[in-house]
């Protein structure tokens, strides 16, 4: 179908001025055409496998979210740390574990709720403290004055 109209338009390819005789031209050549195409291909394609790849990492994690009992393996990928810093949390007592038999430490998914609720509780009560540091200097400041005055 060919028309006698005149449009100009900007390559959606390589930004070039260019008149186009039909109203969905989008490119000045057929070889900008054909790039584009393959740009747009492209593009979905890498859209295409980044929302499969969220998708891989986020399962896992919704499927331990399900699950009342976990292995260390399970928590680590939970909290986003190593295994290392898993056994580390068990061993200082951080998070209780439970031995099963060996090799196999299940974690209740309730302690790993505590553990973060004991560790707000901890920073909180470490901000206490360091607001409360200045009194017992005052107090000490006080105390020497008066038994200055006494003497
Ligand atoms: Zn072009």
């Amino acid at each position: 179908m060919s028309s006698n109209i005149r449009l100009q338009r900007i390559c959606q390819n390589c930004g070039k001025e260019f008149t186009a005789r039909t109203t969905v031209t989008k490119c000045c050549s057929d070889d900008c055409a054909k790039r584009l195409y393959k740009k747009r291909k492209r593009s979905i394609n890498i859209e295409k496998s980044d929302n499969e790849t969220i998708s891989f990492k986020i399962k896992p994690i919704e499927e331990l979210k399900a699950k009342e009992f976990l292995t260390v393996r399970d928590v680590a990928t939970l909290l986003n740390c190593s295994l290392r810093t898993t056994y580390r949390l068990i061993n200082l007592g951080s998070l209780k574990a439970t031995n099963l038999f060996e090799r196999k430490t299940l974690i209740k998914r309730a302690d790993i709720e505590f553990l973060f609720e004991r560790e707000t509780q901890v920073m909180r009560s470490n901000t206490e403290i360091l607001f409360e540091q200045p009194k017992p200097m005052y107090l000490h400041h006080e105390s020497s004055q008066l038994s200055m005055e006494t003497d």
